[in-house]
């Protein structure tokens, strides 16, 4: 028996790296789940890839977060395809990394329209059915960068913010059996660390390593170590807990 037998997940930019990993543990512990990310051939790649449990299912919905069309359509597909929805975790997120006096307009506007807009889009869209059943988790992803980090103004910005939006919907919600969590996460290893690896001219293990040593356990984050976080908040298991980030880094934020 898994913590999500009968619960239907969606995770949003699913289609790899943090949420996909996340995406794998609620298919094992039960959860039919829903892959929505920008590319539905990617998603639909990602949701085949999933090993499911007994009577569980498995779909990939191509849609912008930062669109509410895209976002009402795809929480309408889960709801029809899947039968309910109970668990949203807002992971979808990009950079655009400069320092300040670089930075254009674009590249602010376009972090702003993922992460912030992205989850409060998805969160209003999924809330209504929260509030119907009485039921209903929402796991938002931060960062470390969230407490400041040189070159990333508009996503130091965008996942502080998801902070507060966190805070204050688990206030909104909470009466209504919903609770509202954030993961920090530190340096975890996917295609976007990667790419900063390759933007900074170095090789991807050489980063990996540098990092590993800038916290207390000396190594990087995984997919798994974000899912593990992921599951327990968005289980019964933490139905007291709500408003809080949960920085899972490694210790990296001590040092
Ligand atoms: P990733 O490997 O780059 O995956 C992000 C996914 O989100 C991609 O599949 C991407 O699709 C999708 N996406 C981007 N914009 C989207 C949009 N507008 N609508 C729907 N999907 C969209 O990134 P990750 O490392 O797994 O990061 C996942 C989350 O964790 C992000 O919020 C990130 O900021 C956060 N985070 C990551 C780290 C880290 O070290 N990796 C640390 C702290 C926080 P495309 O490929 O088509 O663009």
């Amino acid at each position: 028996m898994g913590r999500f037998d009968g619960r239907v997940a969606v995770i949003t930019g699913a289609a790899r790296g943090i949420g996909f990993g996340v995406a794998q543990r609620f298919a094992q512990e039960g959860a039919s789940v829903a892959i929505v990310d920008l590319d539905e051939a990617a998603a639909a790649e990602a949701a085949a890839k999933l090993t499911l449990g007994e009577g569980a299912k498995a779909v990939g919905i191509g849609a912008n977060v930062g669109s509410a069309a895209d976002v009402d359509a795809a929480i309408s597909r889960v709801v029809d395809e899947l039968g309910g929805i109970h668990v949203l975790m807002n992971n979808a997120g990009i950079t655009r990394d400069n320092l300040l006096f670089k930075m254009t307009e674009d590249d602010w506007d376009l972090v702003m329209n993922v992460h912030l807009k992205g989850a409060f889009l998805l969160s209003k869209a999924a809330q209504q059915h929260f509030v119907a059943q009485k039921y209903g988790k929402i796991v938002n992803v931060s960062s470390t960068s969230a407490l400041g980090n040189r070159g990333q103004a508009n996503y130091s910005a965008a996942k502080m913010g998801i902070q507060g939006f966190t805070r204050t919907l688990a206030i909104e919600l909470g009466p209504y059996g919903v609770n509202v969590n954030a993961i920090a996460p530190g340096f975890i290893a996917t295609e976007m660390t990667d790419a900063t690896a390759a933007r900074l001219g170095l090789d991807v293990e050489d980063f990996r390593k540098l990092s590993a040593e800038h916290n207390p356990v000396r190594r990087v984050g995984f997919p798994e170590d974000i899912a593990s976080a992921a599951a327990f908040l968005a289980s019964d298991e933490a139905s007291y807990i709500t408003g809080q980030t949960l920085y899972v880094d490694g210790g990296a934020t001590l040092v």
